[in-house]
C-alpha cells in the first residue's frame, strides 16, 4: 500500500452505508427471504460502482467496495463458510452497567438483523466464488485506477473466534487453527488481485471487555497472542506492505469506561506481520493515546493508520481539527509513516451504524480536507530546514522552547503539545519511584 510520502493519504475503515434497497435486500436474505441471487448480485455490484464515485469525490486516497457484498463485516463469513449454528450472545462489560444503552443502540431494525452465530461445525469454505465476485465487481469499478489504491477487507481467525463462539472444536487453538486455514483462501485471493488487504481485528481490544466478568489483562495475555499467531499463520508468505491490521474497541456508541488501554494490548499486538496498524485516534475514549507512540516504538517499515474521524456521531469534525490530529502523530512518529482513517467502519453490521448514512459522506471529505491541511503544514517551506525524518522535524521546535520564542504558529502548536506530554509524563514517573 503507497505510504504517505509528499502528503498525508486517507483511508477509512472499509465499510460503508449501503443504499436503502440493497440493505432491504440483506436483511430479506437474513431473514430467509433469499431474494433473486442475478438481481441481488447485480445491485451490490452498482452498489460497490457507486461507492467508488464517492470515496473519489470525498477525496478518500485508498478506497474499499464499502463492503456491499456482505451482511457485516466479520458476520458475512456466514454467507461464506460452513460451520455456524445458532444465535450466539454478545455481552460488554461496558454495556451491561447501562442497559438502557443497550435499547439505544439495538433497538432498530438493523440490531434486529445483527446476527452472531456460534460455532457448531467445522469452519470450511463453502462459496470460493464468492470472493472472486467482489474482487470482480471493485476492479470493474476502478476502472484504470491501480488496484494498490484500494483495499478489501477480511475478518481475522481471532475475531471468529471472539465473534463466534466455539460450540464443535476441542479447544480454542484448534478453532483458530480452522479458521486461519479457511480464511488463508480469501487473503490470498485479495492479494493475488492486487488490492490490500485489510485484516479486521476487534477482538484484540474488545476481548477485555467484552464476556461476563470481563477478561481484563488476561485477554492480553491468552487471546491477544494466540489471536494474533494465527492470523500470522493465515498470512505466511503473504507481502506485510499489502496488509493493513485494524483493531478497535467495538463500533457501538456505549460509554466504553472499560474499554483496556492501548498501552496495555500494544506490545503483543505489534508481534503482527501486517506492514500496517490501523487504530482509534478521534472518539472520547482513545482520542488521548496517540501518546502511547511517545512510549512505544513503531517498528521499522510500519506505517500506521490512524482515526482521526468518529464515526459514532453526527458531529462532522472540523477540518483543522482533523489537521491538528495527524500532525500530533507526524510529530512523534514521522509524517511519512502517518495515514488519515476514520476510527471504524460507516456501516459495520447492514444497515446499523451510529452516525446518519448522509453525514457519513460529510464527514470522509472532512478527513480528506483536513489531511490537505496537515501535508500543506508538514511538508511547507517551514518545513524545509528540517525536512524529511521526525527526529530532525523536532529540532525548531525544540530550538524555539530554549529561546523562549515560537518561530511559526506550528512550531508554537509543537511546543504546547511537547509540553502537555512533559506534563502527561510527569505523574507516571512518579509512580514508577
Ligand atoms: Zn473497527
Amino acid at each position: 500500500m503507497k505510504r504517505s510520502m509528499d502528503r498525508i493519504l486517507t483511508t477509512h475503515a472499509g465499510s460503508l452505508p449501503r443504499p436503502d434497497d440493497l440493505t432491504r435486500m440483506m436483511w430479506d436474505a437474513i431473514d430467509g427471504k433469499a431474494p433473486d441471487q442475478a438481481q441481488f448480485r447485480a445491485r451490490i455490484r452498482s452498489a460497490v460502482a457507486e461507492m467508488v464515485d464517492k470515496q473519489a469525490q470525498a477525496g478518500v486516497d485508498i478506497i474499499s467496495d464499502g463492503e456491499m457484498s456482505k451482511f457485516g463485516f466479520s458476520n458475512y463469513v456466514v454467507q461464506r463458510y460452513s460451520g455456524f449454528g445458532k444465535p450466539a450472545g454478545f455481552v460488554a462489560t461496558d454495556l451491561g452497567d447501562f442497559p438502557e444503552v443497550v435499547q439505544k443502540i439495538f433497538a432498530n431494525e438493523g440490531g434486529a438483523h445483527l446476527r452472531l452465530p456460534n460455532v457448531e461445525g467445522p469452519i470450511e469454505l463453502k462459496d470460493p466464488e464468492a470472493v472472486k465476485r467482489d474482487i470482480e465487481n471493485l476492479k470493474a469499478a476502478l476502472g484504470k485506477r491501480d488496484p494498490d489504491t484500494a483495499f478489501i477487507p477480511a475478518v481475522t481467525p481471532g475475531q471468529m473466534l471472539f465473534n463466534f463462539p466455539n460450540l464443535y472444536y476441542k479447544t480454542d487453538e484448534e478453532y483458530l487453527e480452522a479458521a486461519a486455514k479457511a480464511m488463508a483462501y480469501e487473503y490470498r485471493a485479495i492479494i493475488d488481485a492486487g488490492f490490500n488487504l485489510q485484516l479486521d481485528a476487534p477482538d484484540l481490544p474488545m476481548h477485555s471487555h467484552s464476556y461476563a466478568g470481563s477478561t481484563g489483562t488476561k485477554a492480553v495475555r491468552e487471546h491477544v497472542p494466540a489471536a494474533i499467531e494465527a492470523m500470522n499463520e493465515a498470512i505466511k508468505g503473504l507481502p506485510a506492505e499489502k496488509i493493513r491490521l485494524h483493531l478497535c474497541w467495538g463500533n457501538y456508541a456505549g460509554p466504553h469506561h472499560h474499554d483496556i488501554e492501548l498501552k496495555e494490548l500494544i506490545n503483543p499486538v505489534l508481534k503482527s506481520k501486517a506492514g500496517f496498524l490501523y487504530v482509534e485516534a478521534a472518539n472520547p475514549r482513545h482520542e488521548h493515546e496517540w501518546e502511547v507512540w511517545r512510549e512505544t516504538r513503531l517498528p521499522a517499515g510500519k506505517g500506521l493508520i490512524v482515526g482521526v474521524i468518529d464515526v459514532l456521531t453526527n458531529h462532522v469534525e472540523h477540518p483543522r481539527l482533523v489537521a491538528q490530529r495527524l500532525e500530533r502523530f507526524a510529530d512523534v512518529i514521522g509524517k511519512e509513516n502517518v495515514l488519515a482513517g476514520t476510527d471504524c467502519g460507516f456501516g459495520t453490521f447492514v444497515g446499523w451504524s451510529g452516525c446518519d448514512p448522509k453525514v457519513a459522506w460529510l464527514k470522509l471529505k472532512s478527513l480528506s480536507e483536513g489531511a490537505a491541511i496537515a501535508s500543506e503544514e508538514l511538508w511547507s517551506k517551514k518545513q524545509q530546514k528540517s525536512p524529511t525524518t521526525s527526529t530532525r522535524q523536532k529540532k525548531p521546535a525544540k530550538a524555539a522552547r530554549r529561546a523562549g520564542v515560537a518561530k511559526t504558529a506550528h512550531d508554537a502548536t509543537r511546543a504546547k503539545s511537547a509540553k502537555r506530554a512533559r506534563r502527561a509524563k510527569a505523574p507516571r514517573k512518579a509512580k514508577r519511584r
